[in-house]
């Protein structure tokens, strides 16, 4: 193999890159990417990019917090490095990637990293923002110095966030959500409801279990009318309504699956020769969870993208399926929430080790009277040492046994 291309240059995309050459790939090695950036770090967008902390002076663009690596790391790597390009098809046959210059760039291995951009609310009102690139986290901070006060729809991972990072900078804040607790994806309920009281006592007016009808005003947006009938005056709102997947260029090339993620085989492999998709948009069999699976978690879009970069130079007797431990945290408040396997849906919850009250826990997950999932609050060192009860199939029983003091 002599020319590999990656399409999209975030995480996944440049762990791809570096994961390549450290396997001793020498050829040419293309990163296409649609932002005018070198690849950055999403998580502390919600984060540290909106309350300043642990960031210094300057703006967001090249700040170190937000490095996937040092730029020598990434000049060592020899890319041919095309920022602000588009990938905007694929022919498999002729094994070319078109770019929206009019190009095309031939591949020998593609490894398809292209993500996924925020849901935007239904409406052309000024005010109403989303939060997936660093431009837009530079519009959320700036918008709430100068407004004070937002709506925040959605209290997924990222409205969550948002909500707690404008507490942090003062802001009056209101968090509206269509389920009745926040996370529903993945945490189970019970443990929902204390992140739920999490916000309250600091401070946000939290409205569950209504969604937005509308929003309204003349140009800007004014206000935010719920499902339930109330209305909440706003000059601004935040949207964390989930993401749609970067794959229509890959439409007619490779199988996608009904939400648009890459269909993939459990080596990372896409439906044509030479093909690999990892991290965000990436779909494909995992053995204990009993189907496939599509994670939007920054680890796994680095593990995935070894574990292709290692597949895509393989002797196909030596490819190894993927079968990551699934990771995710989350900085709400100053506190850390992890979570280890899947967290939702599940049948069983246990406290293994400390308590909601104390806002401090170690919780098991179980379906089917296995354990699915294992969930931290304030709780790293105790949380992580459970992984290796996930990588392979453990009973509820067996988990509980383990979790004895
Ligand atoms: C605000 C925020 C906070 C988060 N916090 C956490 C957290 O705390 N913990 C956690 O585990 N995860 C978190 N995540 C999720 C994590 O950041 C993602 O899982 C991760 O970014 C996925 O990486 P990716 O490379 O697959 O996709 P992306 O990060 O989406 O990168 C894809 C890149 O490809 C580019 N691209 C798209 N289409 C094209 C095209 N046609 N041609 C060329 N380039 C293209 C995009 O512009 C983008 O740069 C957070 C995400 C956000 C938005």
């Amino acid at each position: 193999m002599r020319n590999i291309v990656i399409a999209g240059a975030g995480t996944a995309g440049l762990r791809t890159a570096a994961a390549l050459r450290e396997r001793g790939f020498g050829g040419r090695l293309t990163l296409v990417g649609e932002e005018a950036h070198r690849p950055y770090s999403r998580p502390p967008l919600s984060k540290e990019a909106l309350t300043g902390v642990g960031l210094g002076e300057g703006p967001l663009a090249g700040n170190r917090a937000l490095r996937l690596l040092e730029d020598a790391e990434i000049d060592a790597l020899d890319l041919d490095f095309l920022p602000g390009t588009r990938a905007v098809g694929l022919d498999t046959a002729s094994r070319t990637v078109r770019l929206d210059d009019g190009g095309g760039i031939p591949y020998d291995g593609l490894v398809v990293a292209t993500g996924a951009r925020a849901r935007r609310p239904d409406t052309a009102l000024a005010g109403v923002h989303v939060l997936r690139t660093l431009e837009d986290a530079e519009a959320v901070r700036a918008r709430i110095a100068e407004h004070g006060r937002l709506v925040v729809v959605g209290a997924g991972f990222v409205g969550a966030e948002v909500a707690a990072s404008a507490r942090a900078l003062g802001a009056e804040v209101t968090l509206v959500e269509a389920a009745p607790t926040p996370l529903t994806r993945v945490v189970h309920p019970r443990l929902g409801s204390v992140l739920t009281e999490l916000h309250r006592e600091n401070g946000v007016d939290v409205r569950l279990g209504t969604g937005v009808r509308a929003y309204e005003g003349s140009g800007r947006v004014e206000r935010v009318r719920l499902a339930d009938g109330g209305a909440v005056e706003t000059p601004l709102v935040v949207a964390g309504i989930g993401v749609d997947l970067n794959t229509e260029w890959l439409r007619g090339s490779l199988d996608l699956m009904p939400d648009g993620s890459v269909r993939c085989d459990e080596y990372s492999a896409a439906s044509a020769p030479g093909v690999y998709a990892v991290g965000d948009l990436a779909n494909w069999p995992h053995p204990r969870y009993g189907g496939r699976v599509r994670l939007e978690h920054w680890t796994n879009a680095g593990e995935q993208a070894a574990a292709a970069a290692h597949n895509l130079l393989a002797d196909p007797r030596d490819r190894r399926p993927f079968t990551p431990v699934p990771y995710f945290w989350s900085d709400q408040y100053k506190m850390k929430i992890q979570l280890l396997g899947q967290g939702a849906p599940a049948d069983e919850v246990a406290i293994v080790h400390g308590s909601a009250e104390d806002r401090k826990f170690v919780a098991f997950l179980g379906r089917g009277g296995m354990l699915t999932g294992v969930l931290g609050l304030r709780s790293t060192p105790r949380t992580m040492r459970y992984r290796g009860l996930l990588e392979r199939p453990t009973t509820w029983e067996e988990a509980l046994a383990a979790a004895a003091p």
